[in-house]
């Protein structure tokens, strides 16, 4: 089988596995009490009444601030610490009327309870989780914390609170705050909605999130927690109002995290689009500069990177055309060269898979199989028939963290 017949036959098996196991990449939103009538008795979310106005606004737009600043968080140690932490500070500060996603400045005006209830919902949260989190990776369960901050090495912990509040929570507040205030006399009870979907694709939004003059986030969000944005808003919980080609499930990136990138790594999807020697080059892979002297995959710095291997099949070269073209919308004109993050969308495009289904396979296998450290567990993964650590190349598997 040529590497590029692998690469198609990994993604279609991971993709498979994330549209079963949707739930493993969502955020629960059926259990934040000011969400809950959203909800039917199932826990599905009601669509049709996406549109019903709750206070100022709609359903929708408070949805999707909630995943923007869900979004922001999702950069810290532990997903699932991150998500009860918003969770639960989301109730609490309702419950005092703090309404921060319908009255974003309401988390400003009360700055001090909503630092108190942060920290106070980070303790309790670091009693239940900071055991297992240290099992699973292999660390020690003091080091839980998950207030971070941007260094150039990456994502740091660190202790102060008003930093981290204002950074990660205020930023994403202040972006509906803004539009809010922008609107003037305008009438609309979807400013934010409105706003994203004024991009002609969901991975031009992704990027704007950040990069935009006025009400882009700059450091405040990084560039895989935009392109898991653009997921949850048109893969997970479908909240787009856009049917267009531009709006698709193939029209943004995968948020390669962590996660993916120790998945990617070590089944060989990485080694079959370029050597090791490339991803050294590019500093993906950063020898001896990970745990315990083990090699560093910082999977961000994928991102732009091209295929140095062949692509050798010709529908995926024409749905790469297709994808960056019309989907993505990021280029004018035809490209010569394949950017490996972008692989996946062309060989999904058209199949009942969207990037959305693999990257919820990713979390899945990342998460529950293959820890980030010397023994995952390969005997139960779904990939173990597949995986190329696991058949041929331990070394991937115990030299290799990220
Ligand atoms: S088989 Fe092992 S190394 Fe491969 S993806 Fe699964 S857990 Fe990870």
């Amino acid at each position: 089988m040529s590497d590029i017949e692998f690469v198609k036959r990994l993604v279609f098996k991971i993709a498979e596995i994330g549209s079963k196991r949707k739930i493993v990449g969502s955020l629960s939103l059926n259990d934040i009490e000011p969400f809950r009538h959203f909800f039917n008795n199932k826990g599905d979310l009601k669509y049709n009444e996406l549109n019903v106005m709750d206070g100022a606004w709609t359903r929708r737009e408070i949805l999707t601030r909630y995943l923007l600043v869900s979004a922001v968080l999702d950069q810290g140690p532990d997903i699932e610490g991150v998500r009860n932490l918003l969770k639960n500070v989301t109730n609490a500060l309702y419950r005092k009327e703090i309404r921060i996603f319908h009255r974003p400045i309401d988390f400003f005006r009360e700055l001090n309870i909503s630092i108190d209830e942060i920290l106070k919902k980070h303790d309790s949260i670091k009693k239940l989780r900071a055991e297992i989190w240290a099992k699973d990776n292999n660390s020690n369960p003091n080091k839980y914390n998950l207030f971070f901050a941007q260094s150039p090495r990456g994502i740091v912990s660190i202790n102060q609170v008003l930093d981290y509040s204002i950074h990660r929570w205020g930023v994403p507040l202040c972006v509906p705050l803004l539009l809010e205030k922008d609107l003037n006399e305008k009438e609309s009870a979807q400013p934010l909605v409105e706003y994203l979907e004024t991009f002609e694709s969901s991975e031009i939004m992704s990027k704007e999130l950040k990069n935009h003059k006025r009400y882009g986030m700059g450091s405040a969000i990084g560039d895989k927690a935009c392109h898991l944005f653009a997921k949850w808003y048109v893969h997970t919980y479908r909240l787009s109002t856009r049917n267009d080609i531009g709006w698709s499930k193939w029209s943004f990136e995968a948020p390669f995290d962590s996660n993916a990138g120790r998945v990617l790594f070590r089944t060989g999807f990485f080694a079959s689009l370029a050597d090791l020697r490339d991803y050294e080059n590019w500093e993906v892979i950063q020898k001896r500069k990970g745990k315990g002297k083990t090699h560093y995959i910082r999977v961000t710095n994928i991102r732009g990177k091209k295929a140095q291997k062949e692509i050798e099949n010709e529908e995926i070269i024409e749905n790469y055309k297709e994808v960056v073209l019309n989907h993505l919308k990021i280029r004018k004109r035809i490209p010569q060269k394949f950017e490996i993050q972008q692989i996946p969308n062309a060989i999904l495009l058209n199949s009942k898979f969207g990037v959305g289904d693999f990257d919820d396979g990713l979390i899945y296998i990342g998460t529950r199989f293959c820890f980030n450290h010397k023994k995952p567990k390969c005997a139960e993964c779904p990939l173990r028939n597949i995986c190329i650590g696991k058949l041929k190349h331990p070394e991937w598997i115990k030299n290799y963290t990220t």
